[in-house]
């Protein structure tokens, strides 16, 4: 699309899915094959950006992690959506996983709405449902849970009663952002007296091709692992299912501990921007 100064753009709010490329819906396939800029997540597949964008399109890598240094300001990131559309752009903000799941879409709705420019909000694969379907743990499993939470240990609600609540749930809990305090929080699960048949199941880079998984009783976790760190990202599920992963793994664990996705600095050094 021409750069066209009276007419305003549009931006397309989009997710990529969890890593896999594959995993990407058609509708932000074809957004991306249109798009004229591309502002996008540290958490986004290489792949998708060389493979979908059309050749001249102007690719911006924008950082955000959990407790980084390295993020881009949250207000740096509205203000090039804003620019870019009032120049008579489609721009796609491509956000890795699905749009609405910890990511900080708000602001960047009211920003839009602020400035007048119209927008669309496309769905993607959360990280939970990717990392569930590719480890072989069903996070409903009939006769297991019935209801599944997505949580933080990033920020948590921190207070005794809610990780007690945690603690004695059937539910099936999906944490993001929490592989750094991960010892802490097994520590206030069993605590809280978490029972014996919870497992936990810690899920690195999952639908990537370094995808790796590894399973313990809650229980066991603190003497058998604690100390461990995990590559980034890494998604953590609570509950009996996790348990299932020894069952039902249909993909065996990468043998390369190489990082998948590139860091923010590396994804500069190529952005076409
Ligand atoms: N909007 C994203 C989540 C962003 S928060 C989504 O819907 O998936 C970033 C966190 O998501 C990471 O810290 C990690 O916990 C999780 N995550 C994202 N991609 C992941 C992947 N491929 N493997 C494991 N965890 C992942």
């Amino acid at each position: 699309m021409p750069i066209d100064s009276i007419h305003i753009g549009k931006v397309i709010i989009a997710g990529a899915g969890p890593g896999d490329p594959e995993l990407i819906t058609l509708k932000t396939l074809r957004w991306l094959q249109q798009a004229d800029v591309v502002v996008v997540d540290r958490l986004v597949s290489p792949e998708i950006l060389t493979e979908y964008t059309r050749p001249g399109a102007i690719i911006i890598p924008v950082g955000k992690q959990c407790n980084s240094h390295g993020s881009t300001p949250q207000s740096e990131i509205d203000q090039l959506l804003i620019s870019h559309a009032l120049e008579g752009r489609l721009v796609v903000r491509l956000k890795g996983g699905d749009v609405s799941i910890f990511s900080n879409v708000l602001d960047e709705l009211e920003a839009l709405t602020r400035n007048g420019i119209p927008y669309e909000l496309v769905p993607g694969v959360t990280a939970a449902l990717g990392a569930a379907a590719y480890a072989g743990i069903p996070l409903t499993a009939r006769g297991y849970s019935t209801a599944v939470r997505f949580l933080t240990g990033c920020r948590p609600g921190g207070d005794e009663a809610w990780w007690r609540d945690l603690a004695r749930t059937e539910d099936t809990l999906v944490f993001y952002m929490s592989s750094a305090p991960l010892d802490e929080l097994v520590r206030r699960l069993v605590e809280e007296g978490i029972a014996a048949d919870r497992w936990i199941a810690v899920i690195e880079q999952a639908t990537t091709p370094m995808q790796r998984v590894a399973s313990w009783p809650v229980h066991e976790y603190l003497d058998k692992t604690a100390g461990s760190r995990y590559a980034s990202p890494t998604l953590i599920i609570v509950g009996r299912v996790a348990a299932l992963h020894s069952s039902f793994q249909w993909l065996a664990n990468s043998r390369s501990r190489e990082l998948y996705f590139p860091s923010i600095q590396e994804t500069k050094k190529v952005a076409v921007c």
